[in-house]
């Protein structure tokens, strides 16, 4: 089993910024352990520019990576699965590691179907918009249409612009009175085409096995084959079932608070580097 002064859960924008942080502080030990194979975890599935200087989500995560410290061992392809509270974390593979610090950057979940009160089964078609994000810009997957989307948050829009400019229809549902998201984002509206329908929700998805239609609140039925949920992010603090917030713990990015831009996410994840090593130097 290794010992690391500073060890890192996820290598999102927020896990890298604090592994680069605790490194440029002096800190020799550190292990980031990351679920997948490459560095920059929901940035690299954003290929619309708006990070940063107007950068793309891949293009911001490279930046993010460049001269990356050599002195950080990184664990790809690597899920922790349990931490305990004498500080050892057990990782996939059978292997174990012992920390001082634990840095806390495993982002957030999506809300699912299951999680909200609509009706009906469960049928193929149904997706979050953040699988179904990942799905085309990193798997080349083409979503059937007609498509409806529950949700004008950041992310709503930006899928709905994305599956409305191959030529698909796509109806966005909002239960407040207004779109949510960005002003940039919300102009994908027009450009597209796109129905906006607000003060409204899904009551109930029909189809089985596979999607047929939502329906509205309203009573209205729209025929679809993929509905998408944008109904939001929850920070993902799973590990942290069994331990509370004892004093060796940080977290950073989404799974501190769920941040609208990378920006503040890196920040954060800056600041939680700097605080682990301080209080390994018992400065904090
Ligand atoms: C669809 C979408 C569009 C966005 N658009 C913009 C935009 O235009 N501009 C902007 O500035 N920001 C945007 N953001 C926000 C920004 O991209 C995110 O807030 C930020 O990238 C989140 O970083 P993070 O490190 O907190 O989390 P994540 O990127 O989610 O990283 C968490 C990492 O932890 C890993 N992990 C989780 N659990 C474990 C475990 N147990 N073991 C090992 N690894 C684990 C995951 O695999 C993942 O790589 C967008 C976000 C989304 C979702």
């Amino acid at each position: 089993m290794g010992h690391f002064d500073i060890l890192i859960i996820g290598g999102g924008a927020a896990g890298i910024a604090a592994a680069r942080a605790a490194a440029d502080a002096g800190c020799k030990s550190i292990a980031l352990v990351e679920r997948k194979q490459k560095l920059g975890g929901i940035l690299l599935q954003c290929s619309h520019p708006g990070f940063g200087a107007g950068l793309t989500g891949g293009e911001y995560a490279a930046a993010l990576v460049q001269d990356f410290p050599e002195t950080v061992t990184l664990f790809f392809g690597t899920t922790v699965l349990l931490v305990e509270p004498n500080k050892t974390a057990h990782l996939s593979g059978d292997r174990q590691i012992s920390f001082s610090q634990l840095i806390l950057a495993t982002g957030s979940r999506e809300i699912p179907l299951g999680a909200l009160p609509i009706a009906g089964t469960r049928p193929k078609g149904v997706y979050t918009a953040g699988q179904m994000q990942e799905m085309m810009n990193l798997h080349g997957f083409v979503p059937q249409g007609p498509v409806v989307i529950l949700g004008s948050g950041d992310i709503g829009l930006i899928m709905a612009s994305q599956i409305a400019a191959m030529g698909i229809s796509v109806t966005l549902v909002e239960q407040k009175e207004n779109c949510g998201g960005l002003t940039r984002n919300r102009r994908c509206l027009k450009d597209n085409s796109i129905r906006l329908i607000c003060s409204q929700t899904i009551d109930a998805v029909e189809g089985s096995p596979a999607l047929t239609g939502c329906c509205l609140s309203g009573g209205e039925k729209i025929a679809c084959r993929t509905f998408l949920i944008a109904a939001g992010l929850v920070p993902e603090r799973g590990l942290l079932a069994e331990l509370g917030m004892p004093s060796w713990l940080q977290m950073c990015g989404n799974c501190n608070t769920v941040y609208p831009m990378a920006e503040g996410v890196t920040a954060d994840g800056r600041k939680a580097g700097i605080a682990a090593f301080q209080k390994i130097r018992g400065k904090l």
